[in-house]
């Protein structure tokens, strides 16, 4: 897969081509984007540009802004098993559960070929429900199992094939429980030479958090065009999404000065909406928290855009260790009064001060004297 085959995402293309080129590419890695954003083909197109032995780079000065400023070659001995999906040094992991050929005891050794048929087919673009049906699972959830860690671990300790960089591409990580992460969490923590263990999730939210904390996070923006987009558990719809960037700016803003003139006006706009529609925002709101969190946690660029450049370079370096869980649990008890039919003037007014109070909260007390 080279960075050029992959739709609308040149941006994120030239960040990783430049994580690579400036030689700080972190061990382990955790690509997390929801199923339009073409995470696992844009982890594939990375390996295969880190492996390969003739990098092409482009001048991108005189072109588009937008255009791609590298990728791999596509002809060298690497890329050309890269491209087959064949190459020694990498090494997938994915979900799987029994099927009428695998009736026991699944595992990713029993899929290997049919998984790299399935890439092939759905261009590296399909879903896991794609996946589930391509193995005629009968509506069974797949599962990264405890054999399938034992297979991580026993891989890292192998010596690489050839001559580059050895890659385990553990796709869905979420589909981890934690007995089964616990056994990764060393070859995560312990850098090898020359290995690099790229985890592709489409929800934090559903994953351990000493899995979180050990990768460096690389977040996928979706690909534009597609009309809806997945908060957590919500669908916001596209048109929605600009206008719940612009009001979470603004509040956001507010909250900072505490203007209650200003507040209580945009209190009313969002209590103007539907109850579904307040709820959608507030869910928006809350993975916005989280996200800036992440991102401020990993030192890597915002990559939601708000639609507002300074907000997005300057905000997300507010939420900190010390205010996101209290940020975190206000959007959750506010969501739940909506649902239970609170006054939604009160409800978001509440709100507002209390977030207001713990973005104050961002650094640590300064000890008393
Ligand atoms: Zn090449």
């Amino acid at each position: 897969m080279r960075f050029k085959d992959i739709e609308g995402q040149t941006i994120m293309a030239n960040k990783l081509t430049e994580i690579i080129d400036s030689g700080r590419v972190s061990h382990a890695q955790l690509f997390l984007g929801d199923s339009t954003s073409g995470s696992l083909a844009l982890a594939i197109a990375y390996a295969q540009y880190l492996n390969c032995e003739h990098r092409q780079h482009y001048d991108t000065a005189a072109g588009h802004p937008d255009a791609l400023r590298a990728d791999s070659c596509g002809e060298c001995p690497s890329c050309k098993k890269y491209e087959q999906l064949v190459h020694s040094d990498l090494h997938l992991y994915f979900p799987t559960t029994t099927t009428d050929s695998v009736k026991s005891n699944p595992c990713c050794d029993e899929f290997q070929q049919d998984f790299r048929k399935f890439l092939t087919e759905y261009r590296q673009q399909g879903t896991l429900e794609d996946w589930y049906a391509f193995m005629q699972t009968d509506n069974k959830q797949g599962q990264l199992r405890e054999r399938d860690a034992e297979s991580m671990v026993n891989t890292m300790a192998l010596t690489t094939y050839e001559n580059g960089y050895k890659v385990l591409i553990i796709w869905m990580a979420e589909k981890m429980s934690a007995v089964v992460a616990n056994k990764i969490l060393k070859i995560l923590e312990e850098p090898t030479r020359r290995t690099l263990i790229i985890l592709v999730a489409e929800h934090s939210d559903k994953m351990l958090s000493t899995i979180l904390s050990r990768a460096q996070l690389v977040s996928i923006p979706r690909v534009h065009g597609s009309d809806e987009m997945t908060f957590g558990e919500v669908q916001v719809r596209a048109e929605n999404r600009d206008y719940f960037a612009q009001m979470y700016v603004t509040w956001m803003r507010q909250l900072f000065k505490l203007n209650m003139a200003s507040l209580s006006a945009w209190v009313d706009e969002i209590a103007g909406l539907g109850r579904e529609q307040q709820k959608q925002f507030l869910m928006f709101a809350q993975e916005s928290v989280r996200e800036c969190f992440l991102c401020n946690l990993a030192g890597m660029p915002l990559a939601m855009d708000f639609g507002d450049a300074k907000f997005n370079s300057s905000f997300p370096a507010m939420i900190t260790e010390h205010n996101a869980e209290g940020l975190n649990n206000a959007f959750a008890e506010c969501i739940h009064a909506i649902e239970r039919n609170a006054y939604s003037k009160i409800a978001l007014m509440e709100l507002s001060f209390r977030i207001s109070k713990l973005l104050q909260r961002r650094k640590p007390a300064a000890p008393k004297s």
